[in-house]
């Protein structure tokens, strides 16, 4: 069950990372076009798909450096611990009943 968790996240990432990569290619291979005048009031229909995708990639890039900062603060502190516990010694009512036998 835990592999088949691990699987799904896997394939979520692998989605979303494929969908922000493919948006980048279409913004970079329509954004130099020529402007036709088909969409509503003579607009180009391509400049509005392409300002639409610069603002979600706008939003998912906020979002996405938001989510590195909080996972580097907590691996940061994760660290800090795990080094901090490794010489921190615990008393704890065993261990000093142990050394009170010696
Ligand atoms: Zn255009």
């Amino acid at each position: 069950m835990q592999f088949v968790k691990k699987l799904a996240v896997l394939a979520i990432c692998a989605f979303f990372i494929s969908g922000t990569l493919l948006s980048v290619v279409f913004v970079s291979s329509y954004s130099i076009h020529e402007h036709d005048k088909n969409g509503p009031d003579n607009s180009c229909v391509y400049c509005a798909f392409l300002s639409e995708v610069e603002n979600l990639l706008k939003h998912l890039s906020t979002a996405l450096v938001g989510a590195a900062i909080v996972f580097g603060a907590l691996s940061t502190i994760r660290f800090v611990y795990i080094s901090a516990c490794s010489y921190t010694v615990f008393y704890t009512l065993v261990r000093l009943k142990v050394r009170l036998n010696n």
